[in-house]
């Protein structure tokens, strides 16, 4: 059982133009991308599920930057991260989910926040979605949106699953953006595009991964923002996930925006932490993915390579023993630096 679920299914399939592509050089290959069956993940490119890469040279237009480094709090970032994970399975519609949705709003107080919530039609019954929208406004017109999700498995809930890193990570780290961004307490507007951080809900698939079980939160809030009009302003939108791995790499997501992951890259490097950046390259899908459908820049920060062959994913073995506040800080400090860069554009 575990082993289904270790196995992370967010890869992309092709699109049907490319499989006529491939169809020229030979059915093998053809087979190798259609979508995945029932006993098999819909991944193309296995058995080699990312490739390893020359990391990038900046771009020759990489913005100059003089302004002073800002650093999150990643020992409390830590410490959130500990707290939520405390809380045990959080799986959709459980009671634990339902603490640890009191425990994001009550780190909220003050600021201004918005629910985004329905039920879920699934697989496995209704299930009560809630994402969660607190907005930072900024004197200049147009949003950077950052989401991270805060369900764990519905599928792992019996195997005392606590997802430390997967879910537990991404929570806390949009608490500290929270403590950042609202600037010691005083509701002043920051200089800069308004900053809207959403900890959003049912990212995890409630049987197995596939295009309709699985994102739906950020499936159900693109929609919403492309009637209301929200994602024409979006100006960049990244997603956090899995981004507490002592072992940090993160994975240059090549379901994303080039120059949204090469200024995220550019942060990094001007902090001294692109040793930590795009050693490998391949397609995930997540959070960010029915943003990218409907044209919105976007690029998903992760960390797919969790334990030796990503062995801690989505097992019992996902706990805070795996995590360090120095990845935090790498990840939370590259961010507010990217949020920065982005802000002079
Ligand atoms: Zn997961």
């Amino acid at each position: 059982m575990k082993e289904n679920f270790a196995k992370d299914l967010r890869e992309y399939s092709c699109p049907l133009w490319l499989k006529w592509l491939l169809c020229l050089f030979g059915t093998v290959v053809l087979v190798s991308c259609s979508r995945g069956t029932e006993a098999q993940p819909k991944a193309w490119f296995e058995p080699q599920p990312l490739t390893r890469t020359t990391p990038p040279t900046p771009p020759e237009t990489a913005p100059s930057d003089s302004a002073p480094l800002l650093h999150i709090d990643a020992k409390r970032a830590f410490e959130y991260t500990r707290e939520v994970t405390a809380f045990g399975p959080r799986y959709m519609g459980s009671e634990n989910h339902k603490k640890l949705e009191r425990y994001i709003n009550d780190h909220l107080k003050g600021d201004q926040v918005e629910d985004d919530a329905f039920t879920a039609d699934t697989v496995e019954g209704k299930f009560p979605v809630r994402n969660i929208i607190a907005k930072f406004p900024g004197t200049k017109d147009g949003i950077i949106v950052i989401l991270g999700h805060y369900d764990t498995n519905y599928p792992l809930r019996n195997i005392g699953y606590v997802g430390a890193n997967d879910g537990g990570s991404s929570t806390a780290i949009l608490l500290e953006y929270a403590n950042q961004l609202r600037g010691g307490g005083s509701a002043k507007t920051r200089d800069g595009y308004s900053v809207w951080l959403v900890w959003t809900d049912g990212e995890e698939a409630v049987r197995k991964w596939s295009d309709t079980d699985s994102l739906y939160g950020a499936r159900h809030l693109a929609e919403k923002w492309e009637k209301d009009g929200t994602l024409k302003k979006i100006k960049a939108l990244l997603v956090m996930d899995m981004i507490g791995d002592a072992d940090l790499n993160i994975d240059r997501n090549t379901i994303g925006t080039a120059w949204l992951l090469d200024l995220i890259y550019a942060a990094a490097e001007r902090l001294g932490y692109q040793s930590h950046f795009y050693a490998r390259e391949g397609p995930i899908e997540d959070d960010h993915l029915p943003f990218v459908k409907r044209g919105v820049p976007s690029a998903d920060v992760i960390d797919l390579d969790y334990g030796y062959n990503n062995v801690f994913h989505h097992t019992a073995q996902d706990t805070m023993d795996k995590l360090s506040p120095k990845s935090l800080q790498i990840v939370g400090d590259t961010t507010l630096e990217t949020i920065h860069l982005l802000d002079q554009r």
